[in-house]
């Protein structure tokens, strides 16, 4: 992970690199800052650049032996702990885990991370035994880099078992880095906090979100604002709406696609009254949908059609999940690539006049009746 992957916070980037280009790294540091907010990033990308060998004015290099392990998430000296289950149990046995779940998000939430590991609703714990863990690991000599560094993810988690770890943050060993990464101060044991330098992440601004989705997810700027808005500065809750707008979409598609190629006209009124009002009789689904939904909705039409004709094409890779997949999947029986080119101009005129105002019911209504014909014309069966 590099600084620049990380989203915002530029001052505490700058005090970062300063304190280490001027030879004041503190050996203790807490990352304070709420869910999602990107604390945890930040401590991955310094321990990252704190290893790397050639490293650049404001950043790692990236080409380096430590950086490529520290993109893997797999380098020797730096070590992790953070919440497990069971009072037996420590970080390194969850160690794979982690490793996937940092490189998928490293804008996690605690629930996140026990529902992966399958705590069952049991409560998070760092350990006795991971106590001793981490003075164990930070014993050994580092093995390739100048450092040692421990990022201890929710030092919350540590109870009383964390006075057990005041030595070691006390009276360092020479080289030895330690990161904790915290969500609220008034958790941790003042034992440890009033030993550590504390570095506070403000909350994200909207626009440092909307800028990172559109760039990571190319959504338009417009949809960016409107995600990062509801997101409350937390980059784990606007990956999350994202998700959830498109699953809805996603479902919501699947429904059209099946009333169009039965073509009862009854259950076409009852999916476009549905789709508009959000008050369909037996699905609950979707919500009330303003315009610019119906936008997005037609945008993840137009991205469905795309994914299936690459699946069309032989290419087993594709962007769908789950249902919508499955559903793809038995088109392919039935759609001809023709069917699904006619449907994509569909989709490209209706955002036009959705966008110049035109009545959405007759729109759709209209849209879904052409849809029948499209599919039953076009389609393999009947060809
Ligand atoms: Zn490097």
């Amino acid at each position: 992970m590099h600084f620049k992957d990380v989203v915002g916070h530029i001052k505490v980037k700058e005090l970062l690199i300063n304190s280490y280009q001027n030879d004041r790294t503190a050996h203790a540091q807490i990352f304070l800052g709420k869910e999602g907010n990107g604390a945890l990033a930040m401590a991955l990308a310094y321990a990252q650049y704190l290893l790397c060998e050639q490293p650049l004015a404001k950043d790692s290099c990236g080409n380096c032996n430590a950086c490529k392990k520290g993109n893997k998430q797999v380098h020797p000296d730096i070590h992790f702990s953070y919440p497990t289950v069971g009072s037996k149990k420590i970080s390194t046995d969850f160690i794979t885990d982690w490793r996937s779940m940092i490189l998928a998000n490293p804008y996690l939430s605690i629930n996140q991370w026990l529902e992966r590991i399958e705590a069952d609703n049991k409560q998070g714990n760092i350990t006795a035994g991971e106590c001793l863990s981490i003075v164990q690991r930070l014993s050994y000599k580092a093995s390739e880099g100048r450092y040692r560094i421990m990022i201890l993810w929710l030092p919350e988690f540590l109870g009383k078992e964390g006075n057990r770890l005041l030595k070691l943050i006390e009276e360092p060993r020479p080289n030895t880095i330690f990161i904790l990464v915290s969500e609220q101060a008034d958790k941790i044991l003042n034992t440890i906090l009033s030993r550590c330098q504390l570095i506070n992440f403000a909350r994200l601004d909207d626009d440092e979100i909307a800028q990172y989705l559109s760039s990571q997810f190319s959504l338009s700027a417009e949809h960016s604002q409107n995600i990062a808005y509801l997101s409350e500065g937390n980059i784990n809750k606007a990956q999350h709406l994202m998700n959830e707008q498109s699953n809805n979409n996603s479902k919501l598609f699947i429904e059209w696609l099946r009333v169009c190629y039965r073509g009862q006209p009854k259950a076409m009124v009852d999916w476009v009254e549905g789709m508009i009002t959000g008050k369909h009789k037996s699905k609950d689904f979707f919500a009330k949908t303003g315009r610019k939904d119906q936008v997005h909705f037609l945008k993840y039409a137009l991205f469905f059609l795309r994914e299936f004709m690459t699946l069309q094409q032989g290419h087993d890779k594709i962007r769908l999940q789950d249902k919508a997949f499955e559903t793809a999947h038995n088109m392919l029986k039935v759609l001809h690539t023709d069917a699904i080119i006619e449907m994509m101009q569909l989709f490209d005129e209706m955002s036009f006049h959705i966008e110049r105002n035109a009545n959405p019911k007759i729109l759709f209504l209209d849209a879904s009746i052409k849809m029948h014909h499209i599919i039953r014309k076009k389609s393999i069966s009947i060809a």
